[in-house]
């Protein structure tokens, strides 16, 4: 019943824990980390071999880093299989149309085939088997439930359903769990303040959807007089965006709705994309080990960083035979922690959620620079004239930041009599960086109107180490709020 032994792992569909009882699958959640590896290790030499035989996306690649199945003896030993990244991917599927040379299963088991909007290039597409639909049914519902979702419940699944895989996910899971779903959907005209008049009059138990949706709908519901607070609704999950795990965002849309509110989800390419997601405590994502095996890892290294520590996710399919994803390079940035959680689970936690993307981020002697950082300590300096490049180079054996500051008009005009104005300035600038980044950054101070202008912030930034170009090659997508790929948008 729990999938423990047999892979792919065969759920009972029948199955629901006492509505009291805090966990779905008791042993599985509270498990001792060192059991749990040994069961996700068993796993993972299942699916590394499962793809091997299958895929020869898959046999290449490896075959190509010097890798095969059974050099995978310990879970230390995956990092040395190669990380996959989106762009690979999508290279792959217009090699080998239309969904790669890594489905796995057979054409005729493929049960739901989704895909991405392909708004920022060709659109990834997604072909899952009818068992492994089912797994990811029971993954979902059984998360819900430490959500604190029981049977019965009506969600109001508020999102767009065609090509946003989080609302198929959502209503899977919730359907499992023998909850009441409601798939209204989103993005047609007038839907939202068709919304406000459906969750007054059904009053649901659980809303699904995006951070931003929950407070556009907020203010629709303001205009129409309505408080939000007046839909009763107990639990807001959310994904598709990082708000939900932004303590700020999280505290409004709490006090607006008087609901909890709960953070989840990873990609669209791993669904069961809920396998990081709050618990009724609210305490951070879990990431559910058993279900996607994810690594917090260094974004040069790919190898996993201690607990404690920041880092980029890896994940890796435990229980999908159809597309499985073996080390999928996310480009977000997190950090984890094994701490207890509240709840029982002994599952690690991103405390803070996903909070930003790897490619904002250049890591300059194993320091994490972002540029916003050096952008807001610019602005607070009294003779910034608003405009900076940052230069990274390794001259020497040592990374060196040089950030080039335009200084002001005013600056520049006092400057002429007053020679030392400007040394000044640069000392001061050198001491406010190195204060807030961690490292001393070499200041140049240029005249105003010397540095190129831009209206990408990325552009600021001058990497000429290379360092990441073939590493990171999968986190390319154009410019983006920082924040995971939602669930069907990657
Ligand atoms: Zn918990």
């Amino acid at each position: 019943m729990n999938g423990t032994a047999a892979w792919p792992p065969v759920y009972d569909d029948e199955y629901l824990p006492a509505p009291d009882q805090r966990y779905w699958f008791p042993e599985r959640e509270t498990m001792p980390a060192g059991e749990r590896d040994a069961f996700i290790l068993a796993r993972l030499r299942a699916t590394v071999r499962w793809a091997w035989e299958r895929s020869p996306f898959y046999r290449e690649k490896w075959t190509r880093a010097g890798v095969h199945p059974d050099h995978l003896r310990r879970l230390e030993d995956l990092h040395r299989f190669p990380v996959v990244t989106k762009e690979e991917l999508r290279a792959e599927q217009a090699a080998h149309p239309p969904a790669g040379r890594y489905v796995c299963i057979d054409p005729a088991d493929v049960a739901r085939v989704h895909g991405t909007s392909g708004t920022t290039g060709k659109p990834t597409v997604f072909l899952i088997g009818r068992d492994d639909w089912r797994r990811i049914a029971n993954a979902h519902a059984r998360i819900m439930w430490g959500m604190g979702l029981r049977p019965g419940d009506m969600i109001f699944i508020a999102s767009f359903f065609s090509l946003y895989i989080g609302s198929w996910g959502a209503l899977a899971g919730g359907e499992r769990l023998r909850a009441a779903c409601f798939p209204f959907g989103a993005g047609q005209p007038g839907q939202t303040l068709r919304a406000v008049r459906w969750l007054l009059e059904t009053r649901p138990a659980a809303f699904y959807g995006t951070p931003s949706y929950a407070l556009h709908l907020a203010e629709v519901a303001a205009s129409e007089r309505v408080d939000p607070r007046d839909f009763g609704l107990r639990v807001m999950f959310f994904s598709g965006e990082p708000g939900a795990g932004i303590p700020g965002t999280r505290r409004r849309i709490e006090e607006i709705f008087g609901a909890a509110c709960l953070d989840s989800g990873s990609m669209a390419e791993m669904t069961p994309w809920m396998s990081n997601a709050e618990c009724a405590c609210r305490s951070g994502m879990h990431l559910w080990q058993d279900v996607v095996y994810c690594q917090v890892c260094d974004p040069r290294t790919f190898e996993p960083v201690r607990y404690g520590r920041e880092g980029t996710p890896v994940y890796t399919h435990l229980e999908r035979t159809s597309q499985p994803m073996i080390r999928l390079l996310s480009g977000d940035l997190t950090r984890w922690t094994d701490d207890p959680c509240e709840c029982g689970r002994t599952y690690p936690r991103l405390p803070r959620g996903i909070y930003g993307r790897i490619d904002d981020m250049c890591i300059i002697r194993g320091a994490n620079v972002y540029p916003s950082a050096i952008e807001d300590t610019l602005r607070t300096i009294d003779g910034f004239g608003g405009e900076f490049q940052v230069v990274i180079s390794r001259e020497r054996a040592m990374d060196e930041l040089v950030v080039r500051a335009e200084y002001s008009a005013e600056v520049a005009r006092r400057a002429a009599t007053a020679p030392d104005l400007l040394q000044a300035l640069r000392e001061r600038m050198a001491a406010r960086l190195t204060a807030t980044l961690g490292i001393r950054p070499i200041v140049r101070c240029e005249p105003p109107g010397t540095l190129p202008r831009t209206e990408f912030k990325a552009r600021r930034v001058l990497d000429n180490r290379a360092l990441y170009e073939t590493a990171l090659a999968g986190a390319d997508d154009p410019p983006r709020r920082p924040g995971r790929g939602a669930p069907g948008q990657a």
